[in-house]
């Protein structure tokens, strides 16, 4: 395949990666070092298989090093000034988005997504370090009298203490700063363990904080190959006092059962299967249009994807056909090629998966309606975006989590019956509705059991919203205001006022 190569290309980004990895690997206190084992592990350029680089390969006891430094870092940025800590998170955001080339680029080597959506997703990973520079100075508490009088009532809001914070591969930047941001603004320390598809970017956010003016041991990063053994020695570690996770409601739900046993806060952002209605109503174009972001984005590996088309009956045709078209005219390949729209999936694992759902799905009745081509010469994990049509209302692959380019499109013609399919789910985290009439749009998405609906949008992200899901698809918020939340712990005072 000959292609045109766009900038910052890896030959580009080299001296950038060797920065980070290997002996840099594991960022305790401010610096980068190797592992205590001296281990180390490999990155895959998912576009190509190949080695991107070595990164130091952190166990249970540097995951312990990281609290010790968490720990002596914690008292002093609890107690900095709240204007100081949103100045040092605002300094952040100026130095990500100053950033973007060298961090879009070193995404899209190590995930493999198009720079275009790489440079996206770093724009909406740094707006985190600025939404929550502004809400560091508003974590007001309240002071009043009680009801019976004779007392006055103080309410706080305190950092939890150290967090450990747990992201995926999908989005590496904006799933980090999501977490690290509201955790910084509210006064806590972060151990943070990145996807081993993806430490590259958190190793780089996190040399982008300590440039910012984070103070060391506020902020260190443990890439491994031992999950468990660093999340566990983290959870049974009593100095740690919050998780943070963000990934499969399988892992989360056994995380949950770790914290449990020393009750430790925890928030938890886990898998979608987002339900995608369009009315016979609906503005078709805009329904396909906004059907390939929500499908598309990241080449469907998103926990917003939308996982399950109900068109009704009179648009489906129309539908399908023209969100056919545009599929069956992307263009596939590596991210760094000029005119890719779609890149690999992750992993052979990932890759294996998607055909198999897709292969079960089509031995149930399904049929493929469009499907892009594959570019000749491709070595790494594509899969060709699909249409599916025919998909049986009980088919496998409605109810599981795609994480890949496919759109199972299904038909509906009652409301009641849509919403029984619709809410069939465990995985209540986002949902799409799209109807001219406002009044069905709206009191649909409110009965539909997700914690985010996009009403004639097909992106529902967004840093000043509250982000997350019902059900097993997740406890707490992200963002918003409520996102700063997660990392307090409320205190009252009870003042005798006699
Ligand atoms: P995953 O659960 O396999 O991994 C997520 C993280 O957990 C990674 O850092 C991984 O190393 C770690 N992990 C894996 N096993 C562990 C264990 N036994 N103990 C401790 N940590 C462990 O998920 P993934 O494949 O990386 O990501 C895809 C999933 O994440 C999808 O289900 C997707 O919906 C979900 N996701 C959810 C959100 C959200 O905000 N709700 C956002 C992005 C992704």
């Amino acid at each position: 395949m000959t292609t045109t190569t766009l900038s910052p290309a890896p030959a580009d980004l080299r001296r950038y990666v060797d920065a980070l990895a290997p002996r840099h690997g594991v960022w305790i206190d401010g610096q980068g070092g190797p592992a205590r084992s001296g281990a180390t592990f490999a990155v895959l350029d998912p576009a190509t298989g190949e080695e991107i680089t070595a990164v130091s390969d952190g166990d249970a006891g540097d995951a312990v090093a990281a609290v010790d430094a968490a720990e002596r870092a914690q008292a002093a940025w609890a107690a900095t000034a709240p204007r100081e800590r949103s100045e040092v998170l605002r300094r952040a955001f100026a130095l990500m988005v100053a950033a973007t080339q060298e961090l879009a680029g070193l995404m899209s080597w190590e995930n493999g997504k198009p720079l275009a959506d790489s440079r996206a997703e770093v724009a909406y990973a740094a707006e985190f370090f600025r939404w929550f520079a502004e809400e560091a100075v508003r974590t007001e508490g309240e002071f009043g009298p009680s009801p019976a009088g004779g007392t006055r009532t103080v309410v706080t809001h305190r950092p939890v203490g150290i967090a450990a914070l747990v992201t995926p591969w999908n989005f590496p930047a904006a799933m980090a700063t999501r977490k690290i941001a509201p955790a910084l603004a509210a006064g806590c320390a972060v151990v943070l363990k990145p996807a081993a598809e993806t430490p590259l970017t958190a190793l780089a956010v996190a040399r982008i904080l300590a440039e910012a003016g984070v103070p060391d041991g506020v902020v260190n990063v443990v890439p491994t190959t031992d999950p468990a053994g660093v999340v566990t020695a983290w959870l049974q570690d009593p100095r740690v006092r919050k998780l943070s996770f963000t990934g499969s409601t399988p892992v989360g739900r056994r995380l949950l059962a770790q914290a449990a046993e020393r009750v430790v806060n925890a928030s938890m952002e886990l898998g979608g299967n987002a339900p995608f209605v369009v009315a016979a109503d609906a503005d078709v174009e805009a329904a396909v249009a906004g059907a390939l972001v929500a499908k598309l984005r990241n080449g469907g590996q998103a926990c917003t994807a939308a996982n399950r088309f109900y068109v009704h009956e009179d648009v489906v045709e129309r539908f399908t056909d023209r969100l056919g078209t545009a599929v069956a005219t992307l263009t596939v390949g590596p991210a760094f090629a000029e005119g890719t729209q779609i890149g690999p999936v992750i992993n052979a694992k990932a890759l294996r998966g998607i055909t198999e759902l897709v292969d079960r799905a089509l031995a149930a009745g399904a049929r493929v309606s469009h499907r892009s081509a594959l570019p000749d010469g491709l070595t790494g994990w594509f899969y060709p975006p699909t249409v599916l049509r025919d998909v049986p209302a009980d088919a496998e692959i409605l109810r599981t989590e795609i994480f890949g380019p496919v759109a199972p499109v299904t038909t509906w013609r009652d409301t009641e019956e849509l919403l029984a399919a619709v809410n069939d789910t465990e995985l209540g985290l986002a949902a799409y509705v799209w109807s001219t009439d406002l009044r069905w749009a709206l009191q649909t998405a409110e009965r539909i059991e997700a914690g985010m609906v996009g009403v004639n949008r097909g992106v529902v992200s967004d840093p000043a919203t509250p982000f997350g899901g019902v059900k097993q698809s997740g406890l707490g918020r992200e963002g918003a205001r409520e996102g700063i939340r997660e990392f307090q712990e409320t205190q009252y005072l009870s003042i005798d006022w006699s």
